[in-house]
């Protein structure tokens, strides 16, 4: 059985830094102009004894200004087709936006399993911030950094229990 998971989210929120983290690359190109990583980008990693497969969806958003709701639906939609398990990332600097509201309501309609996940959680004040994610209508957030790796392992433990 194949275990795949796929990132998902609007431009900038940390999706290459978090596929890196996780496959221990640099294969996604991270940048801090939005929309950088050019191409859908495949990767591995294990944890706790178990192989995954890792895609970083984030190459057709081609810039934060110009994003096109199409280009979010295609990205969505790779998700839903290719994945087990899709992993929504959220930007817990910049809070809910209506292109984080888009995303979760096609995630809602797919029957696929999706873990919010709030990124930039870099110290403990940002833990009360990202609750405001729970209006997002997806249940529990899980709060990570993926620049310095916290919560990286909870947020596995839970792709573990879902997959
Ligand atoms: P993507 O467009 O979703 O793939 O986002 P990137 O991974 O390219 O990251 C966009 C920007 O957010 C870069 O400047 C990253 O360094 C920054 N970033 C990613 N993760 C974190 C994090 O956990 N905390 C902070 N503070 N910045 C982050
Ligand atoms: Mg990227």
């Amino acid at each position: 059985v194949a275990n795949i998971v796929a990132i998902v989210g609007r431009p900038n929120v940390g999706k290459s830094t978090l596929f890196n983290r996780l496959t221990k690359t640099r294969t996604a190109i991270v940048d801090s102009v939005a929309g950088v990583t050019r191409d859908r980008i495949y990767g591995k990693f294990d944890w706790v004894g178990r192989d995954f497969s890792v895609i970083d969806t984030g190459g057709y958003v081609r810039g934060s200004d110009d994003v096109f709701e199409g280009e979010i639906r295609k990205q969505v939609e790779i998700a839903i087709e290719e994945a087990n398990i899709i992993l929504f990332l959220v930007d817990t600097e910049q809070g809910v936006t209506g292109m984080d509201q888009e995303v979760a309501m096609l995630l809602r309609k797919s029957k696929k399993p999706v873990i919010l996940v709030a990124n930039k959680v870099d110290n403990s004040m940002r833990q009360t911030q990202s609750a405001e994610f729970y209006s997002l209508g997806l249940g529990e957030i899980f709060n990570i950094s993926a620049m310095n790796g916290s919560g990286t392992g909870e947020l596995l433990d839970e792709v573990v229990k879902q997959v």
